[in-house]
C-alpha cells in the first residue's frame, strides 16, 4: 500500500462519523440542530460531498451567546491553577488527536499533510503556552499617588465571538480561542462555512478534556447570517475576527450599536525586498516557501518579490526554475507541496489573475495555468516585468502566484513596498545591517522578518497596520484584547475632600 492509500484509508476511519451524523452545532455542552437546516460540505481534493452540516442563524447564535453568558461566572472565578491544568489537558488531548486533526483539515482545505500534520502541534502549543500564562493574567500594578494607593488590576471581558476563516482553520481557532479561554473569557465561535470539520473536533476534544459545558460554544453557518449576527450580539463583548479586510468593515459597522470592541487579522500584500548583497540562496529558498507553501492561502505569504535589478535576470530564471519543480498534488501524499485549492469561487479568482496579468501587459514566467482534472489545482505561478501599479501587485490574490517587481535603489525598494493599503508583513534580506535597521524602521508593516521567512514566536505580537488589522496577538498582546484594565484606589488617609453645601 502507498503512503497514499494509506493515509485515504485512515482518512475515511475518521469521516465515517461525519458522514453518517453529519455535524451539529455545539451549544452548552449539547448537540443542536441548525435552525436553518444544513448545509452541504465538500472537499476541494475531487468535489465530493464530504456531510451535512448544521447551518446556524441568529436564534443558534442567541442560544450560545446565552450558554456563554450562563458559564462565564464560574469559568471567570474559575481558581488559576484549575483553569490552567483544563486548558494543559486540552493541549494533550489535541496532541493525542493530531492524526485525525490534521487528515480532516487537508480533505476539508486541501492543504499537504507536510504542513498541516504541524498545524494540529502548533494548536496544542497555543494552549499549553496561554495554559502557561493563565497564574499571572490578572496581576496588575501599584501605582502609588500622595492621598491613595491605587492598584490595577485586569478582568476577563465577558463572552467573545471569535470567527475564523478557512485557510489553517485548527492553527488560527486555537490561536483566537486559547487565549481567550486563558483569560477567563466564554466563546461563541463561527468558524468558516467551508472547513467545519475541524472547528467540530475541536470543541469536542476541549469538552473530552474538561472544559465545562457552554463555555466553548460552536454555532457553524454563513457570514451574512450566523456571522452578522454574532457581530450584533449584545451579550457578546468582543469580537476577534480573523479574514478579509472587507468583512472587517462589515464588522466594525454590525458591531457599532452594541460598541464591540473588535480585534482583526486581515488580509495582506506582503513585500519581501532582496538586495544583491543577500545571501541569495536562503533568499530564494525563502522567497519560495512563503508563497507557494499552504498553497498561498497565507495572509503573511510574501506575494510581491521586490527584487534589485542588478541580480534580477538571475535570480527570477532560478525562481522559475525552482517554482516549475514544485510538487502539485493529492493533499494526502507525503510527497506533495501544493494541492487545490479551497473551492470553485476562491479557484475563479485566482485563475482569473492570470489573464489580468496578461492583459496588464506582465509575463507568466511560470505556471499560469489550471490543472486538469477534478479537484481545484493550479499551478504555481510566478509573474514578472510587472509594475507596482498593477492590479496583480495591489490586490490580494491569496493563491500561489508571486508577482515580481524590480527597484534600482533602497530608496525606490522602500517606496514600493509601503506603496500598498496593506501592512501586515515585509521580509527583507539584505547583508548590510545598517541597511536593515534603517530600512525596517521606515516600512510599514506589523512584523518584519530580516534574513528570515516568518518564524512565529508566541509571545511576540502578531498582527498588521494599515488595511491589514487592528491589534495584536501573542503574549500579553492576547490578554490587553480579551480582559479589562480596572483601577482600585484606596485612600492611605483623611485627605482633604471638596466640601459642597457645607
Ligand atoms: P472572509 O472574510 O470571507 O470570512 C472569514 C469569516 O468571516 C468566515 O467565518 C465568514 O463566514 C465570516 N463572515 C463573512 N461575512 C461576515 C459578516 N458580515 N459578519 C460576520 N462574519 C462574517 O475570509 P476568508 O475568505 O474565509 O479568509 C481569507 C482571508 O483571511 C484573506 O483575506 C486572508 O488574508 C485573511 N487572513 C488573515 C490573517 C491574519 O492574521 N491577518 C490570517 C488568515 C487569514
Amino acid at each position: 500500500m502507498t503512503a497514499l492509500a494509506e493515509n485515504l484509508a485512515r482518512l475515511e476511519g475518521h469521516l465515517a462519523r461525519f458522514r453518517e451524523g453529519g455535524i451539529a452545532n455545539r451549544i452548552a455542552g449539547e448537540d443542536r440542530p441548525g435552525s436553518g437546516g444544513v448545509f452541504r460540505t465538500t472537499s476541494p481534493v475531487d468535489g465530493s460531498a464530504i456531510c451535512d452540516v448544521a447551518c446556524g442563524t441568529a436564534e443558534d447564535i442567541d442560544a450560545a451567546a446565552r450558554a456563554a453568558a450562563d458559564a462565564f461566572p464560574a469559568w471567570r472565578d474559575m481558581a488559576a491553577t484549575e483553569r490552567r491544568r483544563i486548558l494543559t489537558d486540552v493541549a494533550a488531548a489535541i496532541e493525542a488527536r493530531s492524526e485525525e486533526i490534521a487528515l480532516c483539515e487537508c480533505w476539508d482545505t486541501g492543504q499537504a499533510l507536510r504542513f498541516m500534520s504541524k498545524a494540529a502541534l502548533r494548536g496544542a502549543e497555543n494552549f499549553r503556552y496561554f495554559a502557561d500564562q493563565v497564574p499571572g493574567a490578572r496581576d496588575g500594578r501599584h501605582l502609588k499617588s500622595p492621598t491613595l494607593m491605587n492598584i490595577t488590576t485586569r478582568v476577563p471581558i465577558g463572552p467573545v465571538g471569535v470567527i475564523t476563516p478557512w485557510n489553517t482553520p485548527f492553527m488560527l481557532s486555537t490561536w483566537k480561542i486559547a487565549p481567550a479561554l486563558a483569560a477567563g473569557c466564554t466563546v461563541v465561535h463561527k468558524p468558516a462555512e467551508a472547513s467545519p470539520l475541524t472547528a467540530r473536533l475541536l470543541v469536542e476534544i476541549a469538552e473530552g478534556a474538561g472544559l465545562p459545558p457552554g463555555v466553548l460554544n460552536t454555532v457553524n453557518g454563513f457570514g451574512e447570517d450566523a456571522g452578522r449576527a454574532l457581530t450584533e450580539h449584545p451579550l457578546i463583548r468582543a469580537i476577534a475576527f480573523v479574514g478579509e479586510t472587507r468583512t472587517g468593515s462589515l464588522i466594525m459597522r454590525q458591531g457599532a450599536d452594541t460598541l464591540k470592541r473588535l480585534h482583526f487579522e486581515l488580509g495582506g500584500k506582503n513585500p519581501v525586498i532582496v538586495f544583491d548583497d543577500a545571501d541569495l540562496d536562503r533568499a530564494l529558498d525563502a522567497v519560495v516557501f512563503m508563497i507557494y507553501s499552504l498553497n498561498g492561502e497565507r495572509c503573511t505569504s510574501s506575494s510581491r518579490l521586490l527584487i534589485q535589478d542588478t541580480i534580477r535576470a538571475e535570480f527570477e530564471a532560478r525562481l522559475a526554475e525552482r517554482v516549475n519543480r514544485i510538487r502539485v498534488g493529492h493533499p494526502l501524499d507525503p510527497a506533495t507541496e501544493m494541492g487545490p485549492l479551497i473551492g470553485a469561487e476562491h479557484y475563479a479568482k485566482v485563475t482569473g489573475y492570470f489573464d489580468i496579468a496578461r492583459q496588464e501587459g506582465a509575463t507568466i514566467a511560470a505556471g499560469g495555468e489550471a490543472v486538469e482534472g477534478a479537484g481545484f489545482y493550479v499551478r504555481p505561478t510566478l509573474i514578472t516585468d510587472a509594475t507596482n501599479d498593477m492590479r496583480i501587485a495591489r490586490e490580494e490574490i491569496f493563491g500561489p502566484v508571486l508577482t515580481s517587481i524590480p527597484f534600482a535603489t533602497e530608496e525606490e525598494a522602500l517606496a514600493i513596498a509601503n506603496d500598498t493599503p496593506y501592512g501586515l508583513t515585509g521580509y527583507v534580506w539584505t547583508s548590510d545591517l545598517t541597511r536593515a535597521i534603517r530600512f525596517t524602521d521606515r516600512l510599514e508593516a506589523g512584523m518584519i522578518w530580516v534574513n528570515s521567512e516568518n518564524v512565529r514566536h508566541l509571545p511576540t505580537p502578531f498582527g498588521g497596520v494599515k488595511a491589514s488589522g487592528i491589534g495584536r496577538d501573542g503574549g500579553d498582546w492576547s490578554f490587553e484584547f480579551y480582559m479589562e484594565q480596572k483601577h482600585i484606589g484606596f485612600a492611605t488617609g483623611a485627605h482633604r475632600i471638596p466640601r459642597l453645601g457645607a
